[in-house]
C-alpha cells in the first residue's frame, strides 16, 4: 500500500532501527515505545488486520515472535515480555513485543468494567450464536 508507513519502512523509504529481518517478516524498534526495546513484528506483505493475514504467514509471525521473546528478554534484562495485537493504530497488521519489568508502572491490561444485571448472558449468547453460524 503506497501510503502505509510500515510498507514504506519495508521498502526503505522511511528509516527504522531493524532488529531482525527475513523473507517474510521485519522486526524494528517502535519509535514511540512504551518501554525500552519495544519492537514491532510485521509481515512484509501488507494486510490491514489479523483476519486478513493468510494462516501460514500468521503462524510464522507468531512463531517468530515466540522465538524472539527470550532473546529480547535477556538483551533488555527484563522480567518478562508482553505480546499484544492492538489493531487500531497503524493499518498494517503488527505484533507488539514489549519488554516488561515487575512494577514497571505499565498497565497489565486495559481498564475493565462490570457487566450490568443480565448483560453478560446476553453478550455471551450474541457471540456464541455468531460462532455457530
Ligand atoms: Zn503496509
Amino acid at each position: 500500500m503506497a501510503d502505509c508507513v510500515f510498507c514504506k519502512i519495508i521498502k526503505g523509504e522511511l528509516p527504522s532501527y531493524k532488529i531482525y529481518e527475513d523473507e517474510k517478516v521485519l522486526v524494528f524498534l517502535d519509535i514511540n515505545p512504551v518501554a525500552d526495546g519495544h519492537v514491532l513484528l510485521i509481515p512484509k506483505e501488507h494486510y490491514q488486520i489479523m483476519p486478513d493475514v493468510p494462516d501460514d504467514l500468521l503462524a510464522y509471525a507468531f512463531l517468530k515472535a515466540k522465538e524472539l521473546m527470550p532473546k529480547i528478554k535477556s538483551a533488555m534484562q527484563v522480567n518478562y515480555i508482553s505480546i499484544s495485537v492492538v489493531g487500531m493504530d497503524v493499518p498494517h497488521f503488527h505484533i507488539h513485543i514489549i519488554p516488561r519489568k515487575f512494577n514497571d508502572g505499565l498497565a497489565n491490561f486495559w481498564p475493565t468494567k462490570k457487566y450490568q444485571e443480565g448483560e453478560v448472558e446476553k453478550i455471551a449468547k450474541l457471540i456464541t450464536n455468531n460462532i455457530k453460524t
